[in-house]
């Protein structure tokens, strides 16, 4: 396992981001002596020699997209060279483990790092019975790995440079974006997310000085935005505000965004301030909803009340906010639909979300949190590691694949997000046998920054 063709690891899409899944083992695995070949399929491709020559095969899976990339790459390994082993890991390797294991032979998820090096070390000394800690195999059942890691910068110098990844953009502003996490898991239990079956409300500071070396190497690479990519960076605000101060202070002419719910937005308004004055360039929020009794069906901690005054705040501070949205979900009504068409609308959000964003329909993956509370999706059908589910009122299904079709197509010709905003609008209405009103008062859309890769799902 000391050859570097020995180990490979993979990552298979991480929203345009230049993958810490693979820069923060690649870290660990060097400072254990052992050397890696990375490779990060959303822009490079696998060759067969690679993996005829590899013994042990790690893909990270953290999200739905990136578990159909690697199922279908895990297949194509496993045709190629039947002893490597294989293994998954991160939140989508956890929840989908069951069939999983079919294919590969071994799961980690939570703070994966360390078992990870661990069944490497295993495995190179002939370890047959792979009983490690956080590591779950076809006769081994472990739960997520959540022990307080000794964390390490990662190491990004054999990754692809960051010019191939997602950039951010303002106007006529393109900049090399990077990407960093200040702290893992959640505090929070929304039952849809795919972090509560894993952390549990739990979440792990990643030291100060590990984040700042870790921007550090970013911005002497290029970039001039760094992505803050923690599930939601205000479950940690005092150290959240450090970093962003000492960013500032080391790198004036750095901007950033990052993801935070609705009520860290409320509760540190005053701080946010100087999330600002240091660069805060956009906030993304996970709205999910405007109605109640969906927010509430989701556990998600806010009202549709909380998200008006968050904007309120957010457009006091001076960060623009960018929704994410469940567009779709079983007690989403057409009267639902329509209001956050609405709401979108009126609040002059049109720029601010992402056409895709009307299309996201509720995702149930196995092992989610949501099947403990209704258990009604366990007698749906599972298929490609999904529940699937229909809505009682068949118009929503309907509505859901014409709006799907609409923004891929508005996507594949960069069409104008008003124009496909409109279309939206005229597709709902039509739906619910109503006639689009004018759009009198409709203030065109003003661009607000974002990155290039529209999915953050
Ligand atoms: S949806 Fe956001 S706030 Fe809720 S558990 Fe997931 S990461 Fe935390």
């Amino acid at each position: 396992m000391r050859d570097p063709h020995d180990i490979l690891l993979i990552a298979c899409y991480e929203l345009g981001h230049q993958p810490l899944a693979l820069a923060s083992p690649l870290a660990w695995l060097s400072e254990a002596g052992y050397k890696a070949t990375a490779i990060d399929l959303s822009i490079e491709s696998l060759d067969d020699e690679s993996i005829r020559r590899a013994k042990f095969i790690a893909i990270s899976v953290p999200m739905h997209t990136a578990l159909r990339i690697g199922e279908g790459a895990a297949r194509r390994i496993r045709a190629i060279n039947a002893q490597a082993h294989i293994c998954f890991y991160g939140h989508y390797a956890w929840l989908n483990r069951d069939w999983l294991l079919e294919i590969g032979d071994s799961i980690i998820a939570g703070e994966y790092e360390e078992p990870l090096l661990n069944l490497i070390r295993a495995i190179e000394i002939g370890d047959r019975r792979l009983e490690i800690d956080g590591v779950t195999t076809r006769a081994h059942d472990s739960d997520p790995y959540l022990r307080r890691l000794r964390f390490i910068t990662p190491q990004r110098s054999t990754l692809p440079p960051l010019q191939k990844y997602a950039h951010y953009i303002d106007g006529d502003d393109h900049r090399i974006a990077g990407y960093t996490e200040a702290t893992r898991g959640c505090l929070h239990t929304c039952l849809h997310c795919p972090i509560t079956p894993i952390y549990n409300g739990r979440f792990f500071i990643v030291p100060f000085e590990v984040v700042m070396a870790d921007i550090r190497q970013q911005v002497n690479a290029g970039a001039t935005h760094i992505t803050f990519g923690d599930p939601d960076f205000l479950n940690g605000p005092k150290h959240s505000l450090k970093i962003v101060r000492a960013l500032h202070d080391e790198f004036p002419h750095v901007t950033f965004d990052f993801t935070a719910k609705v009520e860290h937005l409320i509760e540190q308004q005053e701080s946010l301030r100087e999330f600002k004055e240091c660069g805060g360039a956009f906030v993304v929020s996970a709205f999910e909803s405007f109605s109640d009794e969906v927010l509430t069906r989701l556990n998600k901690g806010h009202t549709r009340d909380q998200i008006f005054e968050a904007i309120g705040i957010m457009r006091r501070v001076g960060i623009p906010i960018r929704p994410s949205l469940v567009a779709f979900t079983p007690w989403t009504t057409l009267d639902d639909y329509l209001d956050l068409l609405n709401c979108v609308r009126d609040l002059n959000l049109v720029e601010a979300v992402d056409p895709i964003q009307f299309s996201i329909r509720l995702l149930v993956p196995p092992h989610s949190a949501l099947l403990q509370t209704f258990k009604v999706f366990e007698t749906l059908k599972v298929s490609n590691g999904e529940h699937r589910w229909l809505h009682p009122d068949p118009r929503m299904d309907e509505l859901h694949r014409a709006v799907s079709k609409r923004v891929e197509e508005a996507a594949a010709t960069a069409e104008d997000i008003g124009i496909t905003f409109e279309s939206i609008c005229a597709l709902a209405y039509q739906t619910a046998g109503l006639t689009l009103p004018a759009f009198e008062n409709f203030s065109p859309p003003t661009p607000i920054p974002r990155l290039s890769e529209a999915w953050f799902c």
